[in-house]
């Protein structure tokens, strides 16, 4: 039982909410994400767990042993933060011995853990270089390593990778997730980022406001959004303001399409939405070859990238995004008149913001 349970953990700021009595568990050698907009309450939460930060109120457990009161120090986790905070004065290898030395691993031992990490980050010609002689993502895995020098059993990582470039950012993040997955060691990271998220986490904790809005794995919070909050969070999405009698679904321009037999209604009070992810919305040239829940409309917007055709269809009333492919809509053109089919079963029914 080396899981970290989290019970109602609340942090305020004065009287300000910053971690609203949040309940979590972290399985075993899983990478969890937090996720949410500035301010929401992510790095508190983070901070909390390593131990930087004292919660109001909860308790932070962690395989078994309640670790609330426990310093950072003596809480034996791995972190790396935006900053990296790396010793600019050490080499590479004495930056990876540091928290080796702290512990007090005899040189040999010491010596031989360091090859066995700079072997892993593929960096083993480099361990007599002074830190600030390395590029971006050779500073990343170097923080990495020195993090889990001394294997911990839990891993914890602040937007380590907000500070790369697009590129450099997506290899990162395949490097580090296999290692997390080589390694087998538990994670939590922090991000703002919906795609890295969505790349790397076995699981996502979705924060609003200081308090968990969703969480699931991946997939499952893309297609399955308990509200338009995450739905508008994660992933691009087509979210309308719909009515809803049982069988039709009435759309903001009047029209109204077929729902499917197995809809689920929102059980919260308040306004609904429908959501439809941009590639379920299929483009046809003609309603004869259109299916059920066609509607007509223009195109008024063509972002061709090549690989995909981003469109964006005035349906009269209110605008869909429909992702397609050069294959799928060869000739697609603004100004051109077609027919956006919303497929009744890629429909879903979401509450609305609490602010509408
Ligand atoms: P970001 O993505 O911008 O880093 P975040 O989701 O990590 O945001 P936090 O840094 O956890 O958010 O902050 C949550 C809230 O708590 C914010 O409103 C912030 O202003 C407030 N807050 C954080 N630290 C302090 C502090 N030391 N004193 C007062 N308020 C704080």
């Amino acid at each position: 039982m080396t899981h970290l349970t989290l019970q109602s953990i609340t942090k305020r700021f004065n009287a300000a909410y910053a971690v609203d009595h949040v309940d979590l568990t972290v399985p075993d050698g899983k990478l969890v994400c937090f996720l949410g907009p500035s301010g929401c309450g992510k790095t508190t939460l983070m901070r909390i767990i390593a131990g930087l930060e004292t919660p109001t109120a909860g308790t932070v457990t962690f395989a078994g042993r309640d670790l609330t009161q426990v310093p950072a120090n003596r809480r034996d986790f791995g972190m790396v933060f935006q900053s990296l905070a790396l010793f600019p004065h050490m080499t590479v290898a004495e930056n990876v011995a540091y928290p080796l030395r702290l512990r007090g691993v005899d040189r040999n031992a010491r010596a031989a853990r360091v090859a066995e990490l700079l072997d892993m980050i593929q960096l083993p010609h480099m361990a007599d270089r002074k830190v600030t002689q390395l590029s971006g993502g050779q500073r990343q895995r170097v923080a990495i390593a020195r993090a889990i020098a001394s294997s911990p059993k839990l891993l914890l990582l602040d937007e380590p990778l907000s500070a790369l470039d697009a590129k450099l950012r997506e290899a990162m993040q395949v490097e580090i997730r296999l290692l997390q997955q080589r390694l087998g060691i538990t994670t939590i990271m922090v991000t703002h980022d919906q795609r890295e998220a969505m790349t790397m986490a076995d699981e996502i904790v979705v924060m609003e406001k200081g308090r968990v809005a969703q969480v699931g794995k991946p997939l499952d919070i893309y297609r399955d959004p308990v509200n338009e909050f995450v739905a508008d969070f994660i992933g691009l999405g087509n979210i309308l303001p719909v009515t809803f009698s049982g069988d039709r679904i009435g759309l903001p321009g009047g029209q109204s399409i077929a729902a499917h037999a197995a809809m689920r209604i929102p059980d919260a009070p308040g306004d609904i939405r429908l959501l439809i992810r941009p590639e379920d919305v299929c483009i046809r040239s003609a309603a004869a070859n259109a299916g059920q829940n066609a509607l007509p409309g223009k195109v008024t917007f063509v972002r061709d990238v090549g690989a995909s055709i981003e469109a964006t269809i005035d349906c009269d009333g209110f605008t869909l995004t429909a992702a397609t492919t050069p294959r799928e809509t060869p000739d697609l053109r603004i100004g051109m008149p077609v027919f956006a089919e919303l497929p009744a079963h890629a429909c879903k029914l979401i509450a609305a913001r609490a602010e509408h």
